[in-house]
């Protein structure tokens, strides 16, 4: 039914038995764990750039219309953070004018939108643990556009879900779990910055979380029609909004690049660098193009409660990346 697009679950032929989920940013590393996460939920439709470049918006308008999908599942990004400062338009295109046109589309079908968002919007200007209802003030060009696309999504589309998260790990992509073990392996000594505090979030906890959250909308809205049949269906109260998912627990860049090298070197990988020989270093020492926030804790209250969910702590989502991966 839709030209050029790649189906990730070859079993199930089209058929309007199967709730229709288009989920982009199949390629990236959240996009990986749900094309896991989502495919027993429905009929994946993860496009490569090759067959809709995300920057074509009338293909992608054409690709949505032909699909109907029940549910959209955003996880392209821009997310080069200290390059968007030199490319803010760029940024923006993905970011922000990518998330309105899907709001639209979404709004167009009665359909769900989930989205992704950042840590990167607050400022850290104080040391407490963010609510969603606290104000942001983004410190980076990375942040503004996101935040302007959460602002778009708001504002076009009644069933969003924007989950905010912070300091993704996957077994695949570009994350700091991947980069320290490289440099691991040919380095004796390195310097990690030290005073900033975050929340390491693996990928397969939030495409589990997502798919956890996507089920239970379809149990409340209806599996198939994102359109004529939720009309018709009866209609419940679902907590659409904004949400903050991250793992729990808290630590730093050196602790966890500390944490990553004890466990590989306990696991029996021998690695030219030894845990004690990473030196703490400050944001100060290590200047970057995007200013960064020193607290990047995230309260992710308000998801566990309206969804009946409990996110584990960080240690054990990197903990099984690191068993399968070393
Ligand atoms: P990745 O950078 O790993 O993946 C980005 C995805 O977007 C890739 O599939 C990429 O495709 C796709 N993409 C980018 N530009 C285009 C384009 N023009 N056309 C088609 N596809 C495009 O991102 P993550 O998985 O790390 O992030 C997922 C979400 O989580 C994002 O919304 C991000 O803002 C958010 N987030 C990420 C954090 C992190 O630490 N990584 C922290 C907080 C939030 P291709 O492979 O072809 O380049």
């Amino acid at each position: 039914i839709i030209v050029g697009m790649s189906h990730t679950n070859p079993t199930t032929q089209w058929s309007p038995r199967f709730p229709q989920i288009l989920l982009l940013g199949g390629s990236g590393q959240l996009g990986f764990e749900l094309k896991r996460t989502l495919a027993p939920i429905g009929q994946v439709h993860a496009p490569s750039r090759s067959e809709v470049d995300l920057s074509d918006q009338d293909r992608l308008v054409r690709c949505i219309r032909n699909l109907q999908p029940v549910a959209i599942v955003n996880a392209a990004a821009y997310t080069a953070v200290d390059q968007a400062e030199r490319e803010p338009q760029q940024a923006d295109a993905l970011n922000h004018l990518l998330p309105k046109l899907l709001a639209e589309e979404a709004e167009r079908m009665h359909a769900l939108l989930i989205h992704y968002s950042t840590f990167f919007l607050n400022d850290a200007a104080t040391t407490e643990i963010y609510t969603e209802s606290q104000p942001t003030n983004p410190l980076n060009q990375y942040g503004l556009s996101k935040r302007a696309g959460e602002r778009a999504i708001a504002d076009a589309c009644s069933r969003h879900l924007i989950l905010r998260t912070s300091w993704v790990v996957g077994a695949y992509g570009h994350n700091f779990m991947r980069t320290i073990l490289r440099l691991a392996a040919s380095r004796s000594a390195l310097n990690v910055v030290g005073d900033q505090v975050g929340a390491p979030t693996s990928a397969p906890l939030i495409a589990d979380t997502t798919a956890q959250i996507l089920r239970q909308y379809l149990n409340a809205y209806g599996k198939y029609g994102s359109s004529a049949e939720s009309e018709h269906s009866q209609q419940t109260e679902f907590p659409f909004g904004l949400y903050h998912l991250t793992a729990g627990g808290a630590t730093d860049w050196h602790a966890l690049a500390t944490h990553i090298i004890q466990f590989a070197h306990e696991s029996g990988r021998q690695f030219m660098l030894k845990p004690d020989s990473i030196q703490r270093i400050t944001t100060a020492e290590y200047p970057t193009p995007a200013r960064r926030p020193q607290n990047s804790l995230l309260n992710t209250t308000r998801l566990q409660k309206h969804f009946n969910l409990q996110l584990p702590d960080w240690q054990e989502g990197i903990n099984y990346l690191l068993k399968i991966g070393l």
